[in-house]
């Protein structure tokens, strides 16, 4: 079902490191103030975690990431790094593309030692291996990916984590030869607080949208003409926006869903000066893992999930992902490349994967 008030967790776990950081004690005063009932660990070992998917899906837990996690990663084909806010998501989308990636109860860890998670990025500027060293991407700068592992606008307004970057990056002392971008991916809506933030254009928002036969396995996620009048606002507040239209899935009637889903954007965008509209396309893919957690987080999902119509793609880590068959895909890119360029001929399309 989808939502259109704030997530509040039951239950925030915080530990004793975490309450040292004032930024770990403002989302617990936060999270406190909206109601959720807090637990102060006794050590910094995460204990007492819930073991069903629905109570750790309403638990949030304050911890300080340690240093390998706050270490960016290289992440193609979006950006040069990836940084993380966060761990885990309050959305129940039936494809989650986090089942494959995390492990443990789908608790969400929200990071208290932010500025030094921001510290790790200065090294880096200039740095890029991805977007940086794409003739067509360059331009963007040293760019910076905050939403790997979280949808960092669905926690917010208990985390602060996002404005704090955002302001951080818009008010960086950097020479003009070395520009930076930060880049997050959001299926929220709740922008009112981001739209006043001193952002100098170096974030670019991008909201994850999809067919509104697709809408229907985004449990707990705003529905898309809510994420289309965020669009809106941020695109009217100066941002950098952009669509990250995923994932695709040849539903019944696709062609025109993703017609018509291209035609809201359009709508939703009618009259608003924006410079710069990029795309980001992704189809559906599963792997093993991914299958069988997804499947015991949503016993009754009616996902495409059957190996059979799939391509099997092995990584470059040797592992096996399920992907659409390659004529399938052909036929989708066409159609769908197509509509972008008749419903929105200025959008700049990045990749399709
Ligand atoms: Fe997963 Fe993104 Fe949906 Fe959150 S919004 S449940 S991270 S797919």
């Amino acid at each position: 079902m989808a939502v259109d008030r704030p997530w509040i967790p039951k239950r925030v776990l915080v530990t004793p490191s975490a309450l040292g950081f004032a930024h770990g004690a403002a989302m617990v005063e936060r999270a406190a103030a909206a109601g959720a009932e807090i637990v102060r660990l006794p050590a910094d070992r995460l204990a007492g975690l819930p073991d069903t998917y629905r109570d750790a899906k309403s638990t949030m837990a304050v911890v300080v990431a340690s240093p390998s996690r706050r270490r960016p990663q290289p992440i193609p084909p979006s950006a040069d790094w990836r940084f993380d806010l966060a761990e885990g998501c309050p959305a129940h989308c039936q494809y989650c593309y986090l089942a494959g990636s995390l492990t443990g109860p789908p608790i969400i860890r929200a990071y208290a030692n932010l500025p030094e998670i921001l510290a790790e990025l200065t090294p880096l500027v200039g740095q890029g291996t991805i977007t940086s060293r794409s003739p067509a991407r360059a331009a963007e700068g040293t760019t910076f990916e905050c939403s790997c592992y979280t949808d960092p606008l669905g926690i917010e307004h208990l985390t602060g984590s996002l404005s704090a970057c955002i302001s951080h990056f818009g008010t960086w002392q950097l020479p003009a030869e070395t520009p930076v971008q930060l880049r997050f991916t959001t299926k929220f809506d709740a922008v009112e607080p981001l739209l006043g933030l001193p952002h100098h254009g170096r974030t670019r928002v991008r909201f994850s949208l999809n067919s509104r036969s697709g809408e229907r396995y985004e449990g707990g996620a705003p529905r898309m003409t809510r994420r289309l009048a965020a669009l809106r606002a941020m695109a009217e507040a100066g941002y950098p926006i952009g669509l990250t239209i995923a994932p695709i899935l040849p539903l019944i009637g696709w062609r025109g869903e993703y017609d018509r889903l291209l035609a809201d954007v359009a709508e939703a965008l009618d009259g608003v000066a924006v410079p710069d509209l990029t795309v980001e396309l992704i189809t559906h893919r599963f792997t093993d893992k991914s299958k069988s957690v997804l499947v015991g987080w949503y016993p009754g999902t009616d996902l495409p999930l059957d190996e059979a119509a799939r391509t099997r793609k092995v990584t470059k880590f040797g592992t096996g992902k399920w992907v659409l068959p390659r004529a399938e895909m052909t036929a989708m890119r066409g159609v769908i490349t197509e509509a972008l360029a008749h419903r929105l001929p200025r959008a700049h399309v990045l990749y399709w994967t």
